[in-house]
Formats: C-alpha cells, sequence, structure tokens
C-alpha cells in the first residue's frame, strides 16, 4: 500500500510539471527510498505530506534586463523557489549558468529541504539563480546584473524569510554586489539576509571552504566506519570551482594524492599529485582555462573530453563539478578500475543508474545531500553569528563544521539501519531528512 500510495504521487508530480527531467529525478531517488517509512508510519499517508513536500511553497520567475558594456539591453530570466520553511526560514543558493530553467531550480530546491534538515539547523528550503552566463563578462557587467536581479529578488527575501548563498557561477563577489543593492534597497544593514558575504561584512570564517572541506570530513567518517583512512589513496576530483578546490586540499592534507580534476572544456591528470596552488591561481584568481595547467607543469596531461575523467583509475572518486556527470557508463568505468568511494560534492552528479552501479558493486556511496551539507550548515552558523552580532574564529567553525559532518554520518546510517536498509546512505540521508520536516509539517497544520 506504501509503494501504491507513492507511485500515485509520483505520477501526479510528474504530470503536474511536465518536462522537468532534472526534477522527476530528483523526486523519484526521495520517494524511492521513503517506502519502509510511510509502511511503518500510516500517518504521513493519512496527511498527504508528499504531495504537499512535493509542492513548492511559491516560485517566482522575473525579469533581469541589465545594459553590457556596448550599450545594448540584455535580458535574462530569474527565479526563487521557496520550497518549504517548515524548519526555518528558506535557504539555498543561487546558481548564475546558462543551464538555469525551471526544472533545475526546482530539484536543487527540493533537495535542500532534506539536506538541510540533516543539518540539525533551523533552516527550511529553497534554491535560486538565472539563465545569466557569468562566463566572458565585465566586472561592471557582473555588477549591473547583480543589481538588476536584486532589484526583484529583494521583496521575496529577508534574514527571517529567505536567506540566499552561492552556488555555480556565484561567489563572494556576486554575493557582495546584491548584498549592497540590497542594502539600498532596504535602508538598514541587515547582515542575514544572504551568506557567503566578505568576511568584512558579516561574512564568516570558514565559509568559503565548508562545502569541499566538509565532503571530506564526510568522506572520511565512511572510511572510518570500514576501517581505512584516505591516507595513501588516489583522489579523482572534478571541477576545479569553489567545491573542488577546497575538496582537493582537504584531501591532500590528509594524506591522499589527488591525480586529476576537470573544468567545462576538459581535466588534467598529473600523476604526480596536481598542485592545487597553480589550480587556484588559474581558476580563482585569473578565472582562466585549466588547460594552462600543462604549460607551468609539463609532465601533466591535459584532455578535452571532460566527462572521460572517471576513466581515470582511483581509489576515491569526489564529483564536485555539476548534476548527472556521472552516468551509467561512467559508474561501471569507475568500478571495473576498482574505485573504493565515492562522495558527491555536486548536487545530484551522479544519475540513479550510476548509483545503483556503485551500490550493488559493493562501492561506498556518500549521497549529495549528506556529503555536501557543510556550505549550508556554515551558511547557517554564518546567520547564527549575524544575529548575534559576534565573529566566530577560523577553528571553532571548522570544529563545529566536523562535529555536523560526523553527526550527518551517524544519522544517515542510523535511519539506513532502523529502516531495513543497512549500509545504504543515500537512503538513510533521505530518511533522517524527511522525517524532521514531515514531522514540523504535521504540528502546524494544514497551510
Ligand atoms: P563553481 O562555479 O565554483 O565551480 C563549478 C566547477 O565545475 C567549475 O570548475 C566548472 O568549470 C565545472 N563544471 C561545470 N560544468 C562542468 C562539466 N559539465 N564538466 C566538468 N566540469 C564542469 O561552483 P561550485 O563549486 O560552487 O558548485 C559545484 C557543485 O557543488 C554544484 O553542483 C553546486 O550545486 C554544488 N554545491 C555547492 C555548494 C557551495 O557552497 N558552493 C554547496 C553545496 C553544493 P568552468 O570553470 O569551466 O565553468
Amino acid at each position: 500500500m506504501a509503494e501504491q500510495h507513492i507511485e500515485d504521487v509520483y505520477q501526479k508530480v510528474t504530470h503536474r510539471n511536465p518536462g522537468e527531467t532534472e526534477f522527476h529525478q530528483a523526486v523519484r531517488e526521495i520517494f524511492d527510498s521513503l517506502v519502509p517509512v510511510f509502511a511503518a508510519h500510516p500517518i504521513y499517508m493519512h496527511e498527504n505530506i508528499l504531495e504537499r513536500m512535493a509542492e513548492p511553497e511559491r516560485m517566482v520567475s522575473f525579469r533581469v534586463p541589465w545594459v553590457d558594456d556596448q550599450g545594448h539591453v540584455q535580458v535574462n530570466r530569474g527565479f526563487r523557489v521557496q520550497f518549504n520553511s517548515a524548519a526555518g526560514p528558506y535557504k539555498g543558493g543561487l546558481r548564475f549558468h546558462p543551464t538555469v530553467n525551471a526544472s533545475i531550480i526546482k530539484f536543487l530546491g527540493f533537495e535542500q529541504i532534506f539536506k538541510n534538515s540533516l543539518t540539525g539547523q533551523p533552516i527550511g528550503g529553497g534554491k535560486g539563480g538565472s539563465d545569466f552566463d557569468p562566463k566572458g563578462k565585465s566586472n561592471g557587467e557582473i555588477m549591473r546584473f547583480c543589481q538588476s536581479f536584486m532589484n526583484e529578488l529583494a521583496r521575496h527575501i529577508g534574514p527571517n524569510a529567505d536567506v540566499p548563498a552561492g552556488d555555480i557561477g556565484v561567489g563572494s563577489r556576486e554575493i557582495g554586489y546584491m548584498f549592497g543593492q540590497y542594502k539600498k534597497i532596504r535602508g538598514g544593514f541587515e547582515a542575514g539576509v544572504l551568506t557567503g558575504k566578505g568576511l568584512e561584512f558579516g561574512g564568516s570564517l570558514g565559509r568559503t571552504e565548508a562545502t569541499g572541506y566538509g565532503t571530506v570530513y564526510f568522506m572520511e567518517e565512511m572510511l572510518k566506519e570500514n576501517g581505512t583512512s584516505l591516507q595513501g589513496q588516489t583522489v579523482v576530483v572534478s571541477g576545479s570551482g569553489n567545491v573542488s578546490i577546497y575538496a582537493m586540499q582537504k584531501a591532500e592534507e590528509l594524506g591522499a594524492q589527488v591525480v586529476a580534476c576537470s573544468d567545462s572544456s576538459g581535466y588534467i591528470y598529473d600523476r604526480t599529485g596536481i598542485h592545487i596552488p597553480t589550480v587556484r591561481e588559474i581558476k580563482e584568481e585569473q578565472s582562466g582555462r585549466l588547460s594552462e595547467y600543462v604549460a607551468r607543469h609539463p609532465d601533466a596531461e591535459y584532455n578535452k573530453n571532460g566527462s572521460d575523467i572517471w576513466c581515470i583509475p582511483c581509489d576515491i572518486a569526489l564529483p564536485c563539478a555539476t548534476q548527472n556527470e556521472i552516468d551509467e557508463t561512467s559508474a561501471k568505468v569507475l568500478v571495473a578500475n576498482e574505485v573504493k568511494a565515492v562522495g558527491e560534492g555536486a548536487n545530484m552528479p551522479s544519475s540513479l543508474k550510476a548509483i545503483h552501479t556503485f551500490q550493488s558493486n559493493g562501492v561506498l556511496f556518500g549521497p549529495a545531500k549528506a556529503v555536501n551539507a557543510g556550505g549550508v550548515a556554515v551558511s547557517a552558523l554564518e546567520m547564527a553569528q549575524n544575529s548575534s552580532r559576534l565573529s566566530w574564529s577560523f577553528e571553532e567553525v571548522d570544529h563545529k563544521l566536523q562535529q555536523i559532518m560526523k553527526t550527518i554520518y551517524e544519522n544517515s546510517i542510523r535511519a539506513a539501519e532502523t529502516y531495513g536498509r543497512p549500509g545504504d546512505l543515500a537512503a538513510g540521508a533521505n530518511i533522517a531528512g524527511f522525517l524532521k520536516v514531515a514531522d514540523a509539517m504535521i504540528d502546524q497544520g494544514v497551510i
């Protein structure tokens, strides 16, 4: 009966959101793991909690006009989905990338509900962004776009209502421009309205590093439970942005050797270990392409086909670039090359078939919702510092982050065990995240 109920709701969701394949994929993945929960607690069926959860509380889409350096008026589309506020103000990043559409924003917002719940912090789920492409834009163009985007977004957000942060294409520069515009519109300094801010105006130490470091802390917990550690392991990390860079840095610090990373144009393979400062210099400081790495490290190889990065033999794979970057074929190659563990730093980087391939071949699998939750967890710590007008040291934030990642691991593994899926962290994370939000929704009535 539970299975039939969940299938019926899934059919309704796909019918109500036609063509939104990424959103359907995220919903399917979560729904499938909830069958034993619904079988054990029919109240969730009676309350129709799944259909309520899969329908955003609110979603806005808006015009973002801006003037480019040639004086031409450009138009982009902005989005904000306010998915669920049962546990706290909506919280989730903003993504600026040409592929952004309603389906991408909804898949990210839906996943965010469960991830934020897992952190144990009082935050609900939301997400936003625009199909604006920051690549090749001047600083002035980025600023004018961010200001125009905030002109509309400002009416929907606030420190107690909805608190956006960064994601792909949105780093501290973009957050700074958006914060400045919000402040001008509101005429007051509401530090807690955005997270990922500069340290000079309310940002938290450790936020920049949090998602990448948290990814590796989670991986270390997974390995520890299985009698091993990162020490001496060969690691491949996709991407070379915010999450990837700090995942590589922490993995190396914990004794692993990172041999490959990528960007949207290709990947580099450096058998002697990626020189992370060079990657940072090229990508963070010069907004350049990874292909430039080989000029400075001639022994490294550059390959234009970025998805081939998963052909490189490794013990640990950390996909940290984007959604669906590991399909079934790549997963099979990783398995054939005897990968021991996969930790999802990016959101939904593995297809459903890829996840199944890992799990059915005994590969330890850490799902995005749990693995990359360190970023939003430290964002919540930034909100706490803002409301108390304090700032904590890097060590204090980093220590809290480690504790949070450990707790997420323990809660996920325990939930999997309780509901008959021992060792299945993907199911455990979904279940642990779901229970808290579902119970909060029931307590708050049908609203
Ligand atoms: P960034 O924009 O900083 O970096 C993204 C990186 O991925 C860039 O190196 C980009 O290359 C690369 N990339 C994009 N598409 C592809 C592709 N198809 N193949 C290979 N590389 C690709 O984003 P973040 O690091 O912030 O985000 C990465 C992922 O982590 C996303 O899924 C995001 O949702 C998730 N995440 C981020 C959090 C955060 O705190 N930032 C928190 C939780 C999850 P290029 O330079 O060519 O664009």
